[in-house]
């Protein structure tokens, strides 16, 4: 029985998750066009693809995030729908505006959803309003010294001041004490300026020794939403995750609920459709606070199929489609443990300095409940251009230990020959202790770093 679907999407981005949307694509039934820059005419979407169409030269502005571009190769091909996957344009509420009035699907979010969470100091105050729980600090953005100093005394230090276009890890200072703030705020405000053409600051009550836990969420325009459990992120340099896992050491079940219903308050209140992440910190107190939404597919939404056995990016096509979610928090059931390692062409030892080059060798570890989502393969040039991240290991046992030893056998397995990765460092952290143990905050990395390296 096949189901009634799109015939053609188009992917308008690149890398392992332009391979992992093509899979999808192609279990469903469902022709793919990749498009692609000129530094990425090897790339594998483009050879995984039915069609592959060239937008522009190496730089982003002008290929993956070529709006004009990308409609155009649409209209070509005749595809009646874009998946933006993450990064690019996945929320660019201009996009997915344009798309709707080209009478393309956009599958991901509404401009109107985009533009509510893509401010993170909006996305607060609604959240607020909707009763869930968000990290202490300012009421919105901060425009002058006076008011930042008024907040500062209520929050206390240590504060964070964070961009609210922040994202990828970027955009956050944290500040000691009160003679720091005017300095800290300059810099912060231009910063963002520069990296987001957008200078609002917020302030958020720096949480310490955190966990930064955040729910997948289904759902769709009519408030039907559901929770496909957490993922425990804290594994992080510079803001940024490098491994995943699911379920999260330390969450009970009856946390679990908590934060799925946060998760699903948040979601149906905005009449969220779609694929998204309530993050959440999660303080030494177990006290739980929203911080963000991505309102798109994330890099590890592979750990939530692994323990669901649903597939997150077919179920965001069908969302598109039919408008409707089917599911029910009936069909979410949760078995055994994954983690996930972020591949990243990075020389850990120089401050994860990113190292392209060319592949030589490339082995991907095989065997029960392993899976390896990339795009590389032997003679591949990495581009400088995009993110270092050039595949994903994730792995399934049918517990924490479990998956751990599998991990630790896949990750021997792996050879990347011709560029420096993570892989070892992935290794080292599998053996530490407190990692093994499940004791650990978002600061595992910096705190531990001399025997990681
Ligand atoms: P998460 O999905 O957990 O939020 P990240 O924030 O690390 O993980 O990943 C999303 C970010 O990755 C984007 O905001 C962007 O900075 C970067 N990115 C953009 N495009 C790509 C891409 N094609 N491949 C990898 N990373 C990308
Ligand atoms: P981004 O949009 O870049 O993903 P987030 O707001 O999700 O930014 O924060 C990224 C990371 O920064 C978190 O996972 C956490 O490690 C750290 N962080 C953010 N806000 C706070 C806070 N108030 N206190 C402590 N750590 C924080
Ligand atoms: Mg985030």
């Amino acid at each position: 029985m096949t189901e009634t679907l799109f015939n053609k999407i188009l992917i308008a981005n690149r890398g392992e998750i332009a391979v992992r949307i093509i899979r999808a694509c192609k279990e469903l039934g469902i022709s793919t066009v990749a498009i692609y820059s000129e530094v990425d005419q090897n790339s594998l979407h483009v050879k995984l693809a039915d069609e592959a169409i060239c937008v522009g030269p190496a730089t982003p502005s002008k290929s993956y995030l070529n709006i004009p571009s990308i409609i155009a190769a649409c209209e070509v091909t005749g595809a009646e729908a874009i998946h933006p996957g993450y990064g690019f344009l996945s929320e660019n509420a201009d996009f997915s505006d344009v798309c709707e009035a080209n009478n393309i699907v956009f599958i991901g979010a509404s401009a109107r959803c985009i533009n509510m969470m893509g401010n993170k100091s909006e996305a607060k105050k609604t959240m607020k309003s909707l009763s869930v729980p968000i990290v202490p600090g300012s009421e919105g953005v901060v425009s002058d010294l006076a008011t930042l100093k008024e907040i500062a005394k209520e929050t206390g230090y240590p504060l964070l001041l964070k961009a609210s276009a922040g994202g990828g890890g970027r955009g956050m200072r944290i500040v000691h004490q009160e003679s720091e703030l005017e300095s800290a705020y300059n810099m912060a405000h231009n910063e963002a300026i520069s990296a987001f053409g957008n200078g609002d600051i917020y302030v958020e009550k720096f949480i310490e020794n955190p966990r930064h836990i955040e729910i997948q969420v289904l759902s769709d325009k009519s408030g039907h939403a559901i929770y496909l459990g957490e993922r425990e992120c804290s594994i992080q340099r510079r803001h940024q995750k490098l491994i995943e896992e699911a379920p999260s050491p330390i969450i009970t079940e009856e946390m679990r609920k908590k934060m799925g219903e946060a998760a699903i308050k948040a979601a149906s209140g905005i009449n969220y459709e779609g694929a998204g992440t309530v993050e959440f910190l999660v303080d030494n107190k177990s006290n739980f606070y929203f911080m963000e939404m991505n309102t798109r597919i994330q890099v590890e939404h592979p750990v939530t199929e692994m323990i669901t056995g649903i597939d997150l990016v077919k179920e965001q096509i069908r969302i598109a489609y039919t408008k409707k979610l089917t599911l029910t928090q009936d069909d979410v059931s949760f078995n055994g443990h994954a983690m996930e390692f972020r591949i990243n062409a990075e020389d850990y030892k120089n401050n994860f300095m990113p190292s392209p080059g060319t592949v030589d060798l490339f082995l991907p570890p095989g065997g029960k409940g392993v899976r390896t989502d990339s795009f590389i393969y032997p003679g591949f040039k990495i581009p400088t251009n995009y993110d270092s991240l050039i595949g994903k290991l994730i792995v399934w046992g049918k517990d924490r230990s479990e998956t751990i030893q599998r991990a630790n056998r896949a990750l021997e397995e792996f050879v990347i020959d011709g560029v420096i990765t993570v892989i070892p460092f992935h290794q080292k952290v599998l053996k530490h202790d407190a990692f093994i143990k499940g004791e650990f905050d978002t600061h595992f990395v910096d705190q531990y770093i001399d025997d990681l390296i």
